[in-house]
């Protein structure tokens, strides 16, 4: 690769993309072909909870020089009112602290989902971990890969108690409908610190989802997460309103944190949201963030040689 050549002429990034690792619809792979179709500089792979797709998204990313891959994974965190996510941004997929990480959040995720199941059946539904597993399938993401609420909507659609997946959150298994229940969150610092010890930087997601009453509250809160090591903010998102991306913008440059953007791409499980879109240009991001953005972790080099 000739040094200041890897990324000419491409100007736009994609730094939150999901895959059937956890609840995206296409394969890591597909996903980054997708992102090489789009001409797109940079693209990350962003997994809730999981890093199962980073190897396979990093291999067939290796087959295109214009197209630089950013391993990621996007974790839930305590807060309220809203939902927090945090994504770690080129973590390092080998690290023991992400491990420590990811394990944890799966073994949440192995008590809550009986747990949900549970309560279905109680409702009378005649549905089994087996249903759901074969809806988070085991082909794309491979081991590891999560299984969570959607894939629980797609068994219930499958068997014909609800219509489509929204229904099923509705009735079932989103917030307040009787089955559900919420799943074990580490605090935002916990999560700040194992992307960290990951080699990675730590970003806000659409900080829109925090659902903070107005622009006092969300300062107080991003200035919270600052405290606690966060790096940047996720400007730009499919859900922002130019007015909202306006405001984060401006928020990340008071606050001195880095800028981001994604598109929350999931395939057809969210309709509606398409991977490159909103473009978010390369130039957004500051120089010395995008370096630790870019830069090769100790385990990428070639082993023996
Ligand atoms: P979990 O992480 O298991 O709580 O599941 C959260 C996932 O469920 C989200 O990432 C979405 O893919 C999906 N989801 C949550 N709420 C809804 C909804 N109202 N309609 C459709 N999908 C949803
Ligand atoms: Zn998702
Ligand atoms: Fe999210
Ligand atoms: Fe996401």
């Amino acid at each position: 690769m000739r040094k200041g050549r890897v990324l000419p002429m491409r100007r736009f990034v994609d730094l939150h993309v999901h895959s059937s690792a956890s609840d995206g619809q296409l394969a890591p792979a597909e996903v980054v072909r997708l992102a090489e179709g789009e001409r797109l500089a940079a693209v990350a792979l962003t997994d809730h909870d999981t890093v199962a797709g980073l190897w396979e998204a990093a291999a067939e990313a290796g087959q295109f020089p214009k197209l630089r891959f950013v391993p990621g994974v996007e974790v839930s965190a305590r807060f309220s009112p809203g939902t927090l996510h945090i994504l770690g941004l080129n973590i390092d997929p080998a690290s023991r602290a992400l491990r420590r990480l990811t394990e944890q959040l799966v073994s949440a995720r192995r008590e809550r989902n009986p747990r949900i199941i549970a309560r279905l059946q109680a409702l009378g539904l005649d549905v089994e971990m087996q249903d759901v597993l074969a809806e988070a399938g085991t082909g794309h993401g491979g081991p590891g890969g999560i299984v969570g609420r959607l894939h629980i909507a797609r068994a219930l659609m499958r068997k014909g108690y609800v219509a489509g997946v929204s229904e099923a959150f509705e009735k079932y298994i989103g917030g307040g409908a009787p089955a559900y229940f919420d799943k074990e969150r580490l605090t935002p610092a916990e999560v700040i610190a194992a992307i960290h010890d990951a080699g990675g930087l730590a970003v806000l997601a659409h900080p829109v989802q925090l659902a903070c009453e107005d622009r006092t509250g969300l300062e107080r809160a991003v200035r919270d997460l600052t405290g606690a090591g966060l790096d940047g903010i996720e400007v730009y998102h499919s859900d922002h309103s130019p007015q909202q991306t306006r405001s984060y913008l401006d928020l990340a440059l008071r606050l001195d944190l880095g800028v981001t953007g994604g598109s929350d791409f999931h395939g057809a499980a969210k309709p509606g949201v398409m991977l490159g879109r909103p473009l978010v240009p390369l130039a957004a991001i500051n120089e010395s963030f995008a370096r630790a953005l870019f830069r090769n972790h100790p385990s990428d080099r070639p082993k023996g040689g």
